[in-house]
């Protein structure tokens, strides 16, 4: 394993940049919403975008044309089944103590997300969310993009509000991107940032092409990693 820690000296100028499904939960909510309420059509379309054949935009159009499903009935069905990682809500108190920003960023929903929070009593002043937004309208949902470009930057085919756009945006602000996902779509995000904690395909991804990473299953393991930086550093 091998390690980037270019530019970091301090965590005085760092900002942590995370996905959501399957990083911050221990599922991806959407593919519990698509799986579930989108029949078989749904898991043809999830395919062609892990394989990067299709933009999660495109996708999500085509998924929400058979789904209907009021914002309480989607709320309450990801609530029943998606869990908080277990670290997470440390994590988020230390961030805030520490004044270092966590941005989400996702190409699942700000609705799903802001919620989660809201639901799991977590403060989010220190959390900007960068996500699509679910426009309801009793049981017809409509997806409103964050970006409505679809291409990746990095030319890794279409990603969806890119992650690494997001990533180049906040790295004219701050020295160091500590970077934090787990799937397809967070690879080119990957690929530029300072520090990447990785786990499931992104990990294998990471492994795979040399992009050096740090391997966590929980949150727990990044604030012991943040713990350690925190007391080199002074
Ligand atoms: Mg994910
Ligand atoms: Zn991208």
């Amino acid at each position: 394993m091998r390690v980037n820690y270019k530019g970091l000296d301090s965590l005085s100028n760092v900002a942590i940049v995370s996905d959501f499904d399957g990083t911050i939960t221990d599922i991806d909510t959407n593919d519990l919403i698509y799986f579930t309420f989108g029949g078989q059509p749904s898991y043809e379309i999830e395919k062609l975008i892990a394989q990067g054949k299709l933009g999660v935009k495109e996708g999500a159009l085509q998924h929400f044309k058979r789904i209907h499903l009021t914002e309480q009935e989607f709320l309450s069905f990801i609530f029943q089944n998606a869990r908080l990682d277990e670290g997470f809500k440390d994590f988020c108190k230390l961030l805030s103590e520490k004044g270092i920003p966590l941005i989400v960023v996702s190409g699942g929903y700000v609705n799903t997300i802001s919620s989660f929070f809201e639901k799991e009593g977590i403060d989010s002043t220190n959390i900007k969310i960068y996500a699509n937004r679910l426009k309801f309208n009793g049981r017809h949902i409509e997806a409103v993009f964050f970006d409505e470009s679809d291409e990746c930057e990095s030319g890794l085919g279409p990603c969806g509000n890119c992650k690494l756009r997001r990533l180049r945006e906040l790295k004219a602000q701050y020295q160091t991107i500590i970077f934090i996902g787990d799937g397809t779509t967070d690879r080119c995000a990957a690929r530029e940032a300072d520090i990447v904690f990785a786990k499931g395909r992104l990990r294998d991804y990471c492994a795979a092409q040399g992009v050096p990473y740090v391997p966590f299953d929980s949150f727990h393991d990044i604030i012991h990693f943040l713990q350690y930086f925190l007391t080199i550093c002074k």
